[in-house]
């Protein structure tokens, strides 16, 4: 088994819709819970469905993150379906400096650098003294000598050229920013690919 510090029960889990589409990220401890209750099934990595019977004699292999239980451990699902959920959610990100920063990978997007990220400043594409306003659209992350080599112009006028048109996080991307991971668990990957 992974040697985590983290308790098993905060691990993220991927909720899907009665349609199999991703609607949320939950935790293990709630997964637990609506598995057991009977409002979810737990997906195994093959696409099979369980029931908390079903899924409590499945083994906790070397992959897995493993919940000590009486006489064992119980494996923790990564993804949920939630049988009775009907909506379509689609997550939105909010918009903040850590976010626009993990949006651009830490890539000052004038240069292409990735300096330390406490060299990293939010720069507004059209200045805020020039009507810019905090959107995904006009924040961008920019090194501390493009922000300042731009000021107060437009890319245009400075002739900086933006490394890609910044645009609000897509679906999968948001979950990744919500969760702060890197990289999601590799049971989630047919959902968000198809999301
Ligand atoms: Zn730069």
């Amino acid at each position: 088994m992974h040697v985590r510090s983290r308790d098993p029960l905060t691990l993220p889990v991927l909720a899907l819709n009665r349609h199999f589409h991703p609607v949320q990220v939950t935790t293990a401890r709630r997964a637990f819970l609506l598995l057991f209750g009977g409002a979810a099934h737990a997906l195994d990595e093959a696409g099979d469905v369980h029931d908390f019977l079903s899924w409590r004699r499945l083994p906790v292999r070397d992959s897995d993150d493993g919940l000590p239980i009486v006489g064992g451990s119980l494996r923790v699902p990564r993804v949920l379906h939630l049988r009775r959920y009907e909506r379509v959610r689609r997550p939105t990100v909010r918009l903040s400096r850590r976010n626009v920063m993990l949006r651009d990978a830490h890539q000052c997007q004038y240069c292409s650098k990735r300096p330390p990220v406490r060299d990293l400043n939010i720069d507004h594409v059209v200045p805020r003294s020039r009507g810019g306003v905090d959107s995904w659209e006009n924040l961008v992350t920019a090194c501390r000598p493009c922000n300042l080599r731009k000021g107060r112009r437009t890319p245009e006028e400075a002739s900086m050229r933006l490394l890609r048109a910044p645009t609000a996080p897509r679906w999968s991307a948001s979950m990744l920013l919500l969760l702060g991971r890197p990289q999601p668990f590799k049971e989630w990957e047919p959902f968000l690919k198809s999301a």
